[in-house]
């Protein structure tokens, strides 16, 4: 809406008084509606009974977000989620990329094993579900305002929990507090859009529920979350949880990543993964839908008995969200082949493959940045090395390895200083990826209390569910999920919220 285009949006607050009003009311609004995360023990010290929540950090308003920026992402969504389905499908595709960057990544050439060892011996599981976010800034070239991809999240994509009700806080807000501001602004003015990233999400589990079937054992079927134990960012996976469990009584257990082995069983021949829960196991339940909170990083896996309960997971019949396929088909590496266009400049050949439908692939490749190997034979690996290791070219870029989670990359001169690390034949285990640099913004965080305010980065993602069969390519279900807004510090390079740079945000449609 053009009234927040003339810089006077988000406003900045000047008096005590109105801050500690908006403060206390989020930070109430907050704790009475579950928008909060476990805190970190260096702010309270140790909660051994379990106890504490506090908010999770948010911004005081919705950002100005473009309105055509904003459908755009949201309806090339299903477009993205057919592109991943039909990359998990092709295995030689995958094959050939993890061979390009196991030598230097021995976490992505052991999850290639275990898919290897779980082939060899036959998947019994067709069906394969996707909780997708693909993640996007808006770039600006002259007056032109685009979507440019981040990257595309295929495990354990975040926030879809407290992003919904990050947008009804916002809401709220324009209900009661911005009109009272001193410069009020009135709820017409905020154009806000719905948010169903809970229900979106809880949905895609739902589908994949339904689609397992009864067991044939007469055991009540269930949906495992697998977690990671001291997970602060707990109420974000429980709002899915209790959403999908309101869905036709869903039972949803957590079990932790570690306790796989001990409170799941495998029935010998077919395979069914069975839940034992560990207070009651005079109990068992079929496991329909084994969901991945966990298992997204080396630092989940730290013995073989972790890696044999992936594979546990990775050859039941129960449904994976995802299969180590679909994890794989989230490298940064893929991303940058998808991204490379062809000699001539249309889409990258693997793009092409993949999406057939020249319209719908042109759609996909313009939300693409530049991206490089860094390998060192091809014309595109052997520049990319130049960029990164000149001094004034490689602050253009950031290196990324194949991992999630945030806090892995390498930004600007940090990047030739990390290559010197680094033997040269492994250099090609990271790709190179221009800085994507948004308008400037300002807005005001709430974060621990504090509020801090100034210069700020916001990253849309949007969610997409799909189901599909392996072996046929057929699509059950393919849905947009809703949306999350995170915004950081512009001195920060790094967006993650769990991770302590970012926080949470909803869009105000410019
Ligand atoms: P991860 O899988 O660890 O989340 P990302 O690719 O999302 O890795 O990178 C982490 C963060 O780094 C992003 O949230 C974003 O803030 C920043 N970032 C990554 N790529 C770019 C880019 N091309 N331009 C600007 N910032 C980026
Ligand atoms: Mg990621
Ligand atoms: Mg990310």
């Amino acid at each position: 809406m053009s009234s927040l285009t003339g810089g006077s949006y988000p406003p900045s607050l000047e008096g005590d008084l109105e801050k500690e009003r908006l403060a206390q009311t989020i930070k109430d609004w907050s704790i009475a509606n579950g928008l909060a995360v476990r805190p970190a023990p260096a702010l309270v010290g140790e909660d051994p009974e379990g106890i504490l929540a506090i908010n999770a950090p948010v911004t005081l308003f919705p950002s100005p977000f473009p309105k055509g920026c904003f459908e755009d992402a949201q309806n090339i969504q299903a477009s993205y989620n057919q592109l991943y389905a039909r990359i998990s499908q092709d295995e030689e595709f995958l094959g050939s990329l993890v061979e390009e960057v196991a030598g230097g990544d021995d976490f992505i050439a052991s999850l290639w094993d275990i898919h290897l060892k779980v082939k060899e011996e036959g998947y019994l599981q067709n069906l394969s579900l996707g909780l997708f976010r693909s993640d996007y800034m808006v770039h600006q070239e002259e007056n032109h305002l685009q979507i440019k991809q981040v990257e595309f999240n295929t495990i354990a994509s975040s926030f879809g929990g407290l992003s919904a009700q990050t947008s009804l806080l916002h809401k709220y807000l324009s209900q009661t507090e911005y009109p009272l501001l001193p410069s009020p602004i009135p709820p017409a003015a905020l154009d806000l859009p719905p948010n169903r990233s809970t229900e979106g999400l809880a949905a895609g589990l739902h589908a994949a529920f339904l689609a397992y079937g009864p067991s044939s054992l007469s055991h009540p079927t269930c949906v495992i979350f697998l977690t990671q134990a001291h997970e602060r960012n707990i109420f974000d996976q429980r709002h899915l949880e209790y959403t999908l469990c309101s869905l036709s009584s869903v039972p949803v257990f957590r079990v932790p990543f570690s306790e796989v082995l001990s409170q799941t069983t495998l029935v010998p021949g077919t395979r069914q993964l069975l839940y034992h829960p560990p207070h009651n196991p005079s109990r068992t339940f079929e496991v329909a839908v084994a969901y991945l909170r966990a298992g997204y990083g080396p630092g989940d896996y730290p013995s073989s008995s972790s890696w044999e309960s992936r594979h546990r997971i990775e050859r039941s019949l129960a449904i994976a969200c995802p299969t180590i396929l679909t994890q794989l088909a989230g490298m940064k590496k893929v991303q940058q082949v998808l991204a490379t266009p062809s000699p001539s400049g249309g889409p990258a050949p693997a793009l092409a493959k993949f999406l057939p439908d020249p319209a719908q692939a042109a759609l996909v490749q313009k939300t693409f940045t530049n991206i490089y190997p860094l390998d060192g034979t091809s014309a595109a690996g052997i520049e990319a090395r130049r960029l990164a290791q000149d001094k004034e070219e490689c602050k253009k870029y950031v290196m990324k390895p194949q991992r999630e989670g945030g806090g892995n990359n390498f930004y600007k001169t940090a990047i030739p200083e990390q290559l010197t690390k680094i033997p040269e034949e492994h250099w090609n285990s990271f790709i190179l990826m221009e800085l994507i640099t948004p308008p400037p913004l300002t807005n005001t965080i709430l974060r621990n209390g504090k509020l801090e305010q100034g210069g700020v980065i916001c990253e849309l993602g949007v969610y997409g569910t799909c189901l599909w069969d392996q072996e046929t390519g057929e699509v059950l279900h393919n849905q947009q999920a809703g949306y999350l807004l995170r915004t950081k510090g512009d001195q920060s390079e790094e967006g993650g919220v769990a991770a302590g740079f970012g926080c949470m945000d909803s869009v105000a449609l410019v």
